[in-house]
C-alpha cells in the first residue's frame, strides 16, 4: 500500500487515499495541501471514518422514493450545504450592487491559479467563450487550421468556427477516447496553427506525446479541459488550458462561466484584452486589440464559484469512488468480452462514466435499461463531421475517422454524479448484468 505523506486533493491521490482509509490508516488532515478546493475533503478526513464507515459519511442521502434512476438529476447536483454557503455570499454581493465587475473575480482567479499551479487565470462568461478567446489570443486567425477530435461537445468545434478558423478532425485513441497523438501528424498542413485536444469525460489526452508533436511543428496547444478540473497535472503541456464552470461540470457555478489558465504572460494579457472589448488591461475604454468580447465572468458567479470550490476535491473523490465501484462490479462482463470498461488511471476525474458495448447492440441495452427504470445517455450522439448541416455536407463529406466512429456506435454512459445514492448505483449495476445475461449472451 502506498502511504501518502502529502495529499494534493487531485486525481492521482484518490486510489492511495481510499486504500489508506480501507486499511484503517489515519490520514492526517494537515497532510492535505492547504487550498480552498480541499476544504471539505479535510472536513471529511477529520471524521471518524473507521468507526462510522466511509460510505455512510460520503453518501448519506435520502432514499430515492421514485423508482426511476435518473441519468443526471439537476436538482441533485447542488447540495443543501452548498446552497446555504451561497445564500450568505449572495446577500453580500446583492447589497454591494456589483454584479458584473467586482472583487470576487480576482479572488476566484487567484484561487484557480493556485489550484492549477498556473501563473495567470482569466475567468470568463463560459467555457465556449474561453475557447474562442484563447484561440484568438494564441494567434489563430481566420482560415487557419486547428486539429481537434470529432467526439467532443459542439462547443469545441464551434469555438474554432466562430473565429473563422477551420476545424480539422483527427482520430482518437480507442482506449481513452481522446485525440490520438499518432493521428495528429497526418493532418498537419502549412495552414495548421494549433492543436486542440479535449480531455474527454475527465480523462487527459496523452499530452506528453501531443506536446512533442506541437514542438516539432511549431504549433500552439490549447487544451479543452472543460470536463477535467481536478485531474493531476492538468494543463502542464498546453500554451493555454480552458475550463468550464457550467452547473453540469465537476466544478459548477449557478449559471455560466469558464476560465483560461496559462503561464505565458503575453498570452494572458491578450486573453484579458479579448475577453473585455479589446481594452488595454487596467485602462478604461482604451482599446489595444482590434476588437474584443463582453466575456468576463460576473462578480456574482465568481463569488458562487469560490463557495462551490470548497467542495471540489471531495466531490471528485466521490466521483472516483463511484467509478471504481462500477469498474469493480462490472469487471466480469469485461472479462467475458461483452463490454469494455474505462481504466482507473491517475489522471481521471470521472466527469462521465462510459462503457463500450462490444457484443450486442448499444441502443438495445439502453432501451432495456430504461424499461427497468434506469436512464443512460450517449455523449455525444452525433460526431462533429456527421451533423446534418451545410458546412458538413460541403466540407466534411470525405472525413472518415474509424476509431471515433466505432466508439460512437458502442459507447453508453451510465449515471454518475457526486450525490448519487449507492442504492441507485447498485440497481444500475444489477440492471446491466441482468440485461446482458438475458439478452446479449
Ligand atoms: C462544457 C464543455 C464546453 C463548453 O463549456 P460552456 O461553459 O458550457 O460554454 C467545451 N468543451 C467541452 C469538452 C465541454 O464539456
Amino acid at each position: 500500500m502506498q502511504i501518502l505523506t502529502k495529499v494534493s486533493g487531485k486525481s492521482k491521490d484518490y486510489l492511495p487515499l481510499l486504500d489508506m482509509i480501507n486499511q484503517g490508516v489515519q490520514v492526517k488532515s494537515d497532510s492535505v495541501e492547504k487550498h480552498l478546493a480541499n476544504e471539505k475533503l479535510v472536513t471529511f478526513l477529520e471524521q471518524d471514518i473507521e468507526h462510522t464507515g466511509l460510505e455512510k459519511i460520503l453518501f448519506h442521502y435520502k432514499q430515492n422514493k421514485e423508482k426511476k434512476i435518473p441519468f443526471l438529476p439537476v436538482d441533485k447536483l447542488i447540495s443543501e450545504d452548498e446552497i446555504d454557503d451561497i445564500m450568505q455570499v449572495l446577500k453580500e454581493v446583492l447589497n454591494s450592487g456589483r454584479f458584473t465587475s467586482g472583487p470576487y473575480i480576482p479572488r476566484f482567479e487567484k484561487a484557480l491559479a493556485e489550484y492549477l499551479g498556473k501563473k495567470y487565470v482569466i475567468a470568463t462568461s463560459s467555457g465556449t467563450d474561453a475557447l474562442m478567446i484563447s484561440l484568438i489570443s494564441a494567434g489563430v486567425h481566420p482560415g487557419d487550421e486547428v486539429i481537434l477530435p470529432a467526439n467532443s461537445f459542439a462547443a469545441t468545434e464551434n469555438a474554432v468556427l466562430a473565429i473563422g478558423a477551420v476545424p480539422v478532425y483527427a482520430d482518437i485513441d480507442p482506449d481513452t477516447y481522446c485525440l490520438a497523438p499518432s493521428e495528429i501528424e497526418k493532418h498537419i498542413t502549412d495552414k495548421t496553427v494549433c492543436i486542440l485536444p479535449v480531455h474527454l469525460y475527465g480523462k487527459q489526452a496523452d499530452m506528453e506525446a501531443i506536446s512533442a508533436i506541437a514542438k516539432q511543428h511549431g504549433l500552439k496547444i490549447i487544451e479543452d479541459g472543460c470536463q477535467a478540473i481536478g485531474s493531476s497535472g492538468l494543463g502542464a503541456f498546453g500554451d493555454g488550458l480552458v475550463l468550464s464552470f457550467n452547473p453540469y461540470k465537476n466544478l459548477g457555478v449557478c449559471g455560466k462561466a469558464g476560465a483560461i489558465a496559462t503561464n505565458d504572460e503575453a498570452l494572458a494579457e491578450k486573453c484579458m484584452e479579448i475577453s473585455y472589448h479589446g481594452f488595454e488591461v487596467g485602462k478604461k475604454n482604451v482599446k489595444r486589440s482590434d476588437y474584443g468580447f463582453n466575456s468576463k465572468i460576473d462578480n456574482l458567479q465568481a463569488a458562487i464559484g469560490l463557495e462551490r470550490m470548497k467542495y471540489l476535491s471531495l466531490q471528485n473523490f466521490k466521483r472516483f469512488y463511484l467509478a471504481k465501484r462500477y469498474i469493480d462490479q462490472l469487471q466480469t462482463l469485461e472479462d467475458e468480452g461483452t463490454i469494455k470498461l474505462p481504466k482507473l488511471t491517475d489522471d481521471h476525474v470521472w466527469h462521465l462514466f462510459p462503457i463500450r458495448v462490444i457484443k450486442g447492440d448499444r441502443d438495445e441495452l439502453a432501451e432495456q435499461l430504461l424499461e427497468l427504470g434506469i436512464e443512460t445517455d450517449v455523449y455525444y450522439p452525433i460526431l462533429s463531421h456527421q451533423h446534418q448541416t451545410n458546412l458538413v455536407s460541403q466540407k466534411y463529406k470525405q472525413t472518415t475517422l474509424p476509431h471515433t466512429e466505432k466508439a460512437a456506435q458502442q459507447l453508453l454512459h451510465l449515471p454518475l454524479y457526486p450525490g448519487m445514492p449507492l442504492q441507485d448505483q447498485e440497481k444500475v449495476i444489477e440492471g446491466v448484468h441482468h440485461v446482458i445475461k438475458s439478452s446479449f449472451q
